[in-house]
């Protein structure tokens, strides 16, 4: 096995294999308790409490993480307000620097976090090592590059800081999604409360031991665990200026009740139904591995995942055969070893939610086909499945699964398609594979989604915001227009 350097300089030795040498994950520094991050210090939970984080492909228990109550959230928020002004006030090209001290501590634990977020999670490890862990640190690298250029982001305006980031993320990126989150806030100069998934909780605690070495000031960044309840108490806290959440639509709309009428400001990233648009002059080989890559992609937990595949009429055939050839050549089973493509389901619930869709698939009497895998005999684990020929009236084509699930549907005319693909309440994402540039520039501007990709899918860069249409959600992430969500623009 040759070597390999990935796009961001990361270097990964390749010979060490975390399946086959079971003994090299124990320099894997997984605590056995975990307390809460604020003010620079790991402090005791007041609530007392503790919760268990688990291994979703061994259903054996990781450690213990502290539960935050009412108490250990004002305490979070305080220390956030009173590093506010020193934060803030520090001339803009310092921010800078913590932010890229931050960037290069992750590049130089990259391998831990990666495997901490297989072990948390049940993600691919080679998913983890080569697209989680170097985005994470490319998205503080990206915007510790803006901490001092804020006056040319926006020019002929002054950029203030909004001041105290209440921010809650979900389980399917864990460290990628509190860098989405912290590196726009702290390159503006807004102080952080920032909330893991519950099932997730264990690479945000290691960036915190990592952000403590890192000398960032006290306080400037907090990390609270907890599950819904200790979310909605950032949520409702008087002192947060701003919430940036990314999780369902369902806890959206509940946190859009919670804000309103209140001076907060939010961003929300939800759930989506993505298209993936197969015309029969595509290069159908390039288009079934997108696909492939489209919803199998982190088992499909991927809230922009295509999880709709429309396919022309006249290349159905083909398509689907090489659609069900290609899945059986997917891996899926043990995440730490890196020749596994599809790794476990994150949680019980998450599985039992797939498997009712699956059975909504079955009891509709719909054509399918389900990977043959072998599934390990502990662990959350689900067979990659299609479903051919789904009415558009089927809940399959209607909800997000967040699994690895594909409704396909057919289409015969342009028109048709993408009358098919925005009937949906969701508008996060979609593809297109043509041979055709005039056509892809055709759907990408009738497509109601917030980021198309044409003949590619599933491509992330901390340049590019990232964001929804309609149920999806609003504001953006990335790019530019990613610092705008954590600025007062005064003319
Ligand atoms: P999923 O349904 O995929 O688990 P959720 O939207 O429930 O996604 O969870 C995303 C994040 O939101 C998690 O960190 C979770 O703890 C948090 N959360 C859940 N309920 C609430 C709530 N009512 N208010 C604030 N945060 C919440």
């Amino acid at each position: 096995m040759s070597k390999k350097e990935n796009a961001f300089s990361l270097k990964f030795d390749t010979e060490w294999t975390y399946a086959e040498a079971p003994e090299s994950t124990s320099h894997i520094a997984i605590e056995k308790k975990y307390d809460l991050f604020i003010d620079g210090k790991f402090v005791k939970p007041k609530s007392g409490k503790y919760f268990e984080t688990i291994n979703p492909a061994t259903e054996k228990p990781l450690a213990k993480v502290a539960e935050a109550n009412q108490k250990d959230v004002d305490a979070a928020v305080n220390a956030a307000r009173k590093a506010f002004p020193k934060w803030s006030g520090l001339p803009a090209k310092e921010r800078g620097k913590y932010i890229f001290r931050i960037a290069r501590l992750i590049q130089e634990k990259a391998r831990e976090f990666a495997v901490i977020e297989t072990m948390d999670g049940g993600k691919p490890i080679k998913e983890a090592r080569d697209i989680d862990i170097p985005l994470a640190a490319a998205h503080f690298f990206y915007y510790a590059g803006w901490a001092d250029k804020l006056q040319y982001a926006f020019p002929n305006a002054k950029a203030e800081p909004l001041g105290v980031a209440g921010q809650i993320i979900p389980w399917n990126f864990p460290l990628l999604m509190a860098a989405w989150k912290i590196a726009p806030a702290l390159a503006c100069g807004n102080t952080v409360v920032l909330k893991p998934a519950e099932t997730t909780p264990l690479t945000a605690l290691k960036l915190a031991e990592l952000i403590q070495e890192s000398g960032l000031p006290n306080g400037v960044v907090n990390i609270v665990t907890g599950d819904g309840k200790t979310g909605a108490l950032i949520v409702e806290h008087p002192e947060i200026d701003k919430i940036a959440f990314t999780g369902s639509t369902e806890v959206g709309k509940i946190i859009q009740r919670a804000i309103a009428g209140t001076n907060k400001k939010a961003t929300l990233e939800l759930g989506g139904k993505a298209a993936n648009i197969i015309f029969e002059d595509a290069p159908i080989d390039q288009a079934v591995e997108g696909v492939i890559n489209g919803i199998f992609f982190n088992q499909g937990h991927v809230c922009c995942a295509g999880s709709r595949l429309f396919v022309q009429e006249s290349i159905q055939k083909e398509v689907e055969r090489k659609l069900v050839d290609r899945l059986e050549t997917l891996i899926v089973g043990d995440p730490l070893d890196k020749n596994t493509d599809v790794g476990a389901i994150n949680s019980k619930q998450q599985l039992e939610t797939i498997n009712g869709y699956l059975k909504i698939g079955e009891s509709e009497g719909l054509r399918s086909h389900q990977a043959k895998n072998k599934l390990p005999d502990s662990g959350y684990f689900c067979r990659p499945t299609l479903f051919f020929d789904v009415a558009q009236s089927s809940r399959l084509a209607k909800e997000e699964i967040f699994g690895p699930v594909l409704a396909i549907q057919t289409f015969r005319t342009v028109d048709e398609v993408i009358e098919k693909a925005n009937n949906t309440p969701y508008g996060l994402s979609a593809g297109v594979w043509t041979d055709k540039g005039s056509k892809a520039f055709n759907l990408s501007s009738q497509l109601k989604a917030g980021v198309i990709w044409a003949n590619t899918f599933n491509k992330f860069d901390p340049t590019s915001p990232f964001g929804g249409y309609k149920e999806s959600g609003f504001g953006r992430e990335g790019g530019l227009h990613g610092l705008a969500a954590y600025l007062k623009i005064k003319a």
